[in-house]
């Protein structure tokens, strides 16, 4: 059944992706409603963060909002003192965000709405999109933008109570943080990608003083950015479909031009690579190459690193390859066993507090988000071929729904590389190309 056009498109989530989706929307005159709960609209996860130590991991110049304006929020940087190759604070982006928002909203076409979505279905040609307050709105389509999900549970943190912090983004984690500057007691981090490291910049601009042990199984740490001569490849001369060929391609082309400038070439044909990997190959992807792609491709502000280096050298923060065997809640801590990689015995520790430092879930059938589980039981969505996002085509359709779309992460099973600023901005402008073009059409 065709849309009633006269209403506006929904779009669910309010961080980088919505909003940026909204902003796209309202300039070609298109009305939307922008949905987040949590307080957070126009920021999201990332951008939240007021603390000073938390730094974009991209350069300035990359991190535009507006696909085809290449210097938007650098020449707004560089205005302000920075260097447009140099590390904004993520907090100076949220700012950024917001004035983008704040025009939308002026320009009369986006209306914000502070609350959390748990169901929508489309019937008689509409959205209709329901709320925890039990209210409801109809929309003629609707965007799902809601970003990650919390970490997966971890099974051996079950009984730890109040020590395990399943969720490193939320106030238990800031509390945390603050009991841990007051005690000084040990903290854990399970986890050493960039979670860890924004866990580890909280703590330590806090003024903590503790022992923070950070583990993971192969204990690999994001690296750092540095200057590097670019150089760019064409498609042609990388082998497609193949994980291991690629892996060989890297290595070589490192040897030549520098590990930097081997893997930031490939980013203009990251989805044609992650496309021409069929199934089995891309589940390889996951299994063996992603914790080193992670940590070369998504790198760290050379002062972020330093302040690792740092406290890595000052013995007050030890980063380790292990795993964890169990964890028990005792009168004096939480005392953890764990097996360092290649170890022999089991070593123990107590810690007041652990984090879950593991990254977002990484399986459509564990997520514990109402809105999802609502819409994948009814059918309207369907996981993806990998299970970690949500099965879309080339116009970020979810497949399923009727004038239904899907933005940022959840989109990950078929552009793998689709979390940052650089490569999310494109696909809203191009979602809103495709939303212009189907309400008209
Ligand atoms: C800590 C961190 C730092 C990062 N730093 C950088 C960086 O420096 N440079 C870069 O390019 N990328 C960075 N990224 C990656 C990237 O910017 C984010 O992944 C991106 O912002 C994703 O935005 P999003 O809007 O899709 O998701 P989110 O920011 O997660 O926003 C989703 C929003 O949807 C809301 N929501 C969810 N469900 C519902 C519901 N049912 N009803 C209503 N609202 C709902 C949530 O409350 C949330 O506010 C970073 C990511 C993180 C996590």
């Amino acid at each position: 059944m065709k849309s009633d056009r006269a209403l506006p498109v929904a779009i669910i989530g309010g961080g980088f992706s919505g909003t940026i989706l909204s902003a796209q929307l309202a300039r070609r005159g298109i009305d939307s409603v922008l949905i987040d709960g949590s307080g957070r609209a126009g920021k999201g996860v990332a951008y939240s963060t007021t603390e000073p130590a938390h730094l974009l991991n991209v350069r300035a110049e990359g991190m535009s909002a507006w696909s085809g304006e290449a210097d938007h929020f650098a020449s707004r940087f560089e205005a302000q003192g920075g260097e447009r190759r140099g590390f904004a604070q993520r907090r100076f982006f949220a700012n950024y965000l917001k004035d983008i928002l704040d025009e939308a909203v002026a320009s009369g076409h986006v209306q914000l709405l502070h609350r959390s979505a748990v169901g929508a279905n489309r019937r008689d040609g509409q959205w209709h999109v329901s709320f925890d307050d039990g209210s409801s709105i109809g929309a003629a389509g609707l965007v799902l933008a809601i970003g990650n999900q919390e970490p997966e549970s971890l099974r051996a943190f079950a009984s730890a109570g109040k020590c395990w912090i399943g969720n490193p983004w939320g106030a238990d984690a800031r509390a945390a943080v603050e009991k841990l500057v007051q005690g000084g007691g040990a903290a854990l981090l399970v986890g050493t990608g960039l979670t860890m490291v924004d866990v580890v910049l909280s703590l330590d601009s806090a003024g903590y003083g503790g022992h923070i042990v950070a583990l993971s199984r192969r204990g690999l740490a994001p690296r750092a950015h540095a200057d590097f001569e670019p150089a760019p490849v064409d498609a042609a001369d990388v082998p497609h479909g193949s994980v291991r060929s690629l892996w060989r391609w890297l290595r070589t082309r490192g040897g030549t031009v520098g590990w930097r400038a081997a893997i930031d070439s490939l980013r203009p044909h990251s989805h044609a690579l992650w496309q021409s990997l069929d199934r089995e190959e891309q589940r390889r992807f996951l299994r063996h190459a992603r914790p080193w792609w992670d940590v070369h491709r998504h790198r760290i502000a050379p002062q972020v690193a330093g302040v690792i280096k740092r406290l890595v050298s000052e013995g007050r923060l030890e980063i380790m390859a292990g795993r964890i065997l169990s964890a028990t809640e005792t009168d004096t801590g939480l005392e953890v066993e764990f097996r360092r990689r290649r170890a022999a015995a089991p070593s123990r520790m107590t810690f007041d507090f652990a984090f879950n430092c593991t990254g977002p879930l990484h399986s459509m059938e564990h997520t514990k988000d109402p809105l999802l589980r609502s819409l994948l039981d009814s059918g309207q969505v369907r996981p993806d071929h990998l299970g970690i996002g949500l099965e879309v085509d080339e116009a970020s359709h979810a497949v399923g729904g009727e004038l239904l779309w899907a933005l940022g992460p959840l989109t990950k099973g078929r552009y793998w590389e689709i979390i940052a600023v650089p490569d999310i901005r494109e696909q809203a402008a191009a979602v809103a190309d495709d939303i212009a073009r189907e309400l008209n059409a």
